[in-house]
Formats: C-alpha cells, structure tokens, sequence
C-alpha cells in the first residue's frame, strides 16, 4: 500500500508512515503458554527510605461492568508485518496480528454502517485497571496510560478481579519482573476463560523487546505495545476486538518529536499534589548489565520550553511538587545542541529548544544544562519542591551541585547510583568512574548542599565479583553514609554484554550471602541518618493514611523520607498538605513524629486511590 497513515491517539495526532508495504506471514500461535515455565535468579530490592515505592500498582476505582460481546480464539493466526517502503528511512513501524477474536463488530461500511468507536462508547463505560512494575518511569507512564484510556471513556474499575481492560505496564531491567509478568498472565488467562469478553494489554519495556514472543507465551493477551506508543492504548484495544490480538511496536526512530514524550498525553496522576515531567528518554551509555538502551533508545532531550510550560501548566493546576524524569537526567540536553544548531538561531525556536535565559545570554554554552533547567523549574510560581531521577556520577557536573545548593526549591535529596565499589568491578560494568572519584563528588555535593540525604542503587554478585570487591562495596558504603539503598542481586538479562559472561556468574550462595551482609551495611547507614533527625522539625508534605496503619498520616520529608505522625483532632489533613512534624523517632525506613503546625493547604481537588497487593 502506498500512502499516509494517520493515527488518532487520546489528545495526539500522529503521522506514523509515510509510505507502507503490507507483507502477510502466516505463523502458528502455540496452544500453551509457557507462563509456568519462567525461571530464573530473583531480584529483592530492599524497599528504600522514602523513595517512592517501586512495587507495583494497582490503580482504579469504579461503576459499573460494561457488558460485551464474547469473544472466541481461532487456532490459526496471521501475521502482518507494515514496514517502510522505498524512499522511507528504513525504520520499522512493527504491527503484527495473531488470532482471531470474535466479538462481532458493527459493520463499518454499507447502509448499517456504524462508527465502531461511537458504537463502543455507546455500549456503556468500560472499566480498566493497570498493574506498573518497575521505575518511576514506568509509573509515570501508566499515568499516562491511564489518562488515555479516560480520555476514551473508560473508568478505573473499583474491583480489579472485574475490570473489562486490564493493562499489565511491565519492566525488563529485573528478571523477577518477567517472573512478575508471566505469573499474573497465568492467572489473567483462568480469569478470562470465565469473562472471554475481558481483555488484557501488555505495555513497557518488556513489549518493546518480546513483542510477539508474549503472544506465544501468554495467548490470551490481546494487545501488545511498546514504550513509544503509549498513546495508541485505546485505538489498539478496540483494534483488536475488531480483528484479534495486535501486537505494535514503534522504534524510537519512527517518531515525530511531538510524540516521543509520553508528556504529552493526557495524565491521571496518583497523588494530585505531585507530578512527573519526563525530560528525556533513552540512554546512551553502555552499562554492562543493563538492557535500557535497547528497549529505550537513545537520548532525546525534551526541548526546555517545553518543560518548563509543562511545570507551568501542572502547577496552575494545583502541583506543588514535580520530579523530573530520565535514564539519565544530569546529561540532559546533551542532544538539543544538534537542535540548536539546526534551528539556525531564530529566537522563538531558540526559546523553545533551550530556554529564554540561554536563549538571551551573550556568552551561553553551546547547549542548557541541566543546571540551568533545574533553575527554571525551580522558578515556576507555585512549585515548592523540585525533585529529579536518576543521575549518572559519571556526569554529576559542578553546575548541577551548585544549582542544587542556590534552587530553594530544589529538595535537599541525591540518588547517586554506586552499583559497585571496586574499581575492578565498575570498570566491568563500564560505569565511568572509578569509587574514589564517586566519593569525591559525593563529598563536594555534601560541602555545597546543606543537609543534603544521599540514596543509591547496589548490585551484588555481578559476573566476575570477587568477595575483595564486595568487600569494596562494604567500604564505599561506609565511607558514602547512605541514607537508604535499592539493592539488587544481580540478574542477566538477555542481549546484555553481561549476560554472556555466564563462566563468571557467582556462586548463587554466596551471592544471597553478600546480599545479606550488604542489607545489614545499608540498613546500619541508614538507621544512624534517621536516628540524627530525632528532635529536629521536618517539613513534610502529606500523602495520605499510612498504609501499614491507616491510623496514622504519612508524609514525605524534602530528604524523601516518610515521616508517619498522628492526625489531629478534627478533619484530617488532606493529601498535599504542608505541615511542620517533629521527628520524634527513627527506623531503617522510616522517621515517627508528632504535629507541630499545618502550613499551606492543597489546592488541587482529588487524590488518586491507588490499589496495592
Ligand atoms: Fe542503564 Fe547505565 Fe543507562 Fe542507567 S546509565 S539506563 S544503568 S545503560
């Protein structure tokens, strides 16, 4: 076929081909999914101080059931595969069909024709639910996910056992999460050999690199898309109860600028005083263990502009918190100096690609830092706390520090991940930096930065680990003080050069006893930070009930630390609400306190409930 294709995606209007060949393959889909079969080392991330949890999500509230049409399997499937033709850039737009569902569709053309969608809508209101697993990233993109399908009609359905849609926004870094992924898949299916009108949709980082191998593995999933195409969630679902199970892919490189961040989608945020603005998406180091840049892509620097009108219009909205999103976020705008180069220096383009201030400076840089965007956020009317992640040490510049320690808005928290210790061990991972040249800039961050907490992430075991490097590790976590960890057994993953270092896996013995030992190190660390806080005022912003013990309010503190305390008599305090709270003990993962004054009330109207296991 030749010609454009045009895709309606929630608010975004999308030119994905300009030009599609059609190529049909006729594939068997196994009868059995392999769903029980998945194995593999388990990953067991402590659960940080305060950073927000990374465990999944189930999020949804709501009415009715919509009724629908059943829908039945056939044995055989087919497989279209659309690419680029002649001319085009050779990027694949990968779209492939397996199955056949059958709820009988309105017919489309002739004198019954019936818009499918409007028909669709008609029916009645259909619900969703969404489990997130993985990174903030990923949360942040089932909040869009979210926000798309309710600018469809659907609602959040109040009994996630009942849900019509329920999309699983999966994550490929940790091979516990496949296990994750492939479990609930099993249960899904029993699920909806009892509702065969329910459909189940797989989104994130392990679509974007299975793709059609989740179909085999799990035939009852009837979407399957990646983390470039967020945004089409809706028109995919419908496409495949008109025609059977769809699996699309999108390569970065497919996309127009407006589409690569999921930012500019409508949102259904969790907590409505709080707000993620992704500035970037893909990585382009190449960290031995890590699968990001093959499922991510490369960098891409949202343009500053366009950030900060982001802040700006959350803000209006009554956000008083944002964290700014990336792989890695201190190299941001590394890419906008080709952009500014292109634009050929008229002013408003300028403007949006790298900010007014860089726009108007005589003697700017050949691009904005991120210094410059943590300063331009930080000035946003309304925002109070500017929060970002992850960092790479390797490119922790002064300028960052110094707009850290100058930004009242910029809290007072750096998640610096370590990883590893020995020398040896990071240059095998190919981190960048040696542990000595990590703890100095950990130092100058600390001498710039008044009461400045520091997290970070800890793999134990990687290939090759010896147990002087781990030995390593213990002392730069010593040495580093930390207020909290994610530590991680490491976990190959396939298409990783690590993972092919299979003769220098360490023993899985002493890998769980090295995790022990290291718990023990990061909680100590992390007990004494606490301990230090006891007697002091903390500003915390509320969050909600406690979910241990509903009795009790949970704040986050600037360091990001929960701070639980007592509600004061009267009406409770909402979500977002600022309030003063004296710390009046300390755990390993948390801080105790009492009210001492409530400072400023939200002014946002809803809080988002969120499901958990
Ligand atoms: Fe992965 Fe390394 Fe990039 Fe982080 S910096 S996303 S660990 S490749």
């Amino acid at each position: 076929m030749v010609g454009g294709a045009v895709v309606v995606a929630g608010a975004a209007l999308v030119l994905v081909l300009d030009v599609e060949v059609e190529v049909e393959v006729e594939v068997e889909v196994e009868a059995e999914a392999e769903v029980a079969g998945v194995t593999g080392a388990a990953v067991d991330p402590i659960p940080p101080i305060g950073v927000r949890s990374p465990i999944s999500e189930w999020r949804g509230v709501a009415p009715a059931q919509a009724p629908r049409t059943s829908a039945a399997r056939a044995g055989r499937a087919r497989t279209v595969d659309r690419r680029r033709g002649e001319g085009g850039s050779g990027t694949v737009v990968e779209r492939r069909r397996a199955g056949v569902l059958a709820p009988a569709p309105p017919p489309s053309s002739g004198p019954d024709a019936v818009n499918p969608v409007l028909h669709w809508r008609a029916v009645a209101p259909r619900t969703y639910v969404i489990r997130t697993f993985g990174c903030q990233m990923n949360e942040h993109d089932s909040e869009r996910i979210a926000g798309v399908l309710e600018a469809d009609g659907f609602v959040p359905a109040d009994d996630p056992d009942g849900a019509d849609v329920v999309v699983l926004n999966t994550c490929c870094i940790r091979e516990n999460a496949d296990n994750k992924l492939y479990g609930h898949l099993g249960h899904l299916r029993a699920a909806k050999q009892r509702r065969p009108d329910m459909q189940i949709a797989v989104a994130g980082c392990l679509a974007q690199k299975d793709r059609e191998r989740i179909l085999a593995k799990a035939p009852g999933v009837d979407v399957v898309f990646g983390t470039h195409n967020v945004g089409r969630a809706a028109s995919l679902l419908r496409e495949a109860a008109r025609g059977g199970a769809v699996v699309e892919i999108l390569e970065e490189a497919a996309l127009e600028e407006g589409e690569l961040f999921p930012s500019v989608l409508p949102v259904r945020r969790e907590l409505g005083h709080a707000a993620w603005v992704t500035i970037q998406i893909g990585c382009d180091n190449s960290c031995a263990f890590c699968i990001v840049p093959a499922v991510r892509g490369t960098e891409r620097s949202k343009p500053f502009g366009e950030v900060v009108g982001e802040v700006e219009v959350v803000a209006a909205g009554g956000v008083t918190e944002v964290t700014l999103l990336g792989q890695n976020v201190n190299s941001y705008g590394r890419d906008l100096a080709t952009a500014l180069r292109a634009a050929g220096r008229p002013v408003d383009d300028e403007v949006r690609i790298a900010g007014t201030a860089w726009a108007h400076d005589g003697a700017r840089r050949p691009r904005p830092l991120f210094a410059d965007l943590l300063r331009a956020v930080g000035a946003v009317e309304g925002i109070r706390r500017v929060r970002y992640t992850s960092p790479h040490p390797k490119d922790l510049r002064p300028e960052t520090v110094e707009a850290m320690a100058t930004t009242p808005a910029v809290c007072e928290h750096l998640h610096l991940p370590l990883q590893a210790g020995s020398d040896r061990v990071l240059a095998a991972m190919h981190r960048g930096y040696t542990a000595a040249r990590y703890l100095e800039r950990l130092a100058d961050a600390r001498d710039a930065i008044g009461d400045l907490a520091v997290t970070t992430d800890l793999i134990v075991g990687f290939p090759g680990e010896t147990e002087a490097d781990f030995e390593d590790t213990l002392g730069v976590v010593a040495e580093a003080a930390y207020d909290s960890a994610y530590t991680f057994v490491y976990s190959p993953r396939p298409g990783t050069e690590a993972a092919a270092r299979v003769d220098e896996f360490v023993d899985p013995e002493e890998v769980a006893d090295r995790f022990a030992r290291l718990k023990v190190a990061v909680d100590r660390s992390a007990l004494a930070r606490h301990r230090a806080r006891v007697g002091r005022d903390e500003e915390v912003v509320v969050e909600g009930p406690s979910r241990r013990d509903p009795a009790v309010l949970t704040g986050r503190t600037r360091q990001n630390k929960l701070a639980h305390f007592p509600p004061p008599t009267g009406p409770t305090l909402r979500a977002g609400t600022y309030a003063t709270v004296r710390v009046t003990g300390a755990g390993a993962h948390h801080l105790t306190g009492r009210l001492v004054s409530v400072d400023a009330r939200p002014t946002h109207r809803t809080r988002i409930p969120v499901l958990t296991d």
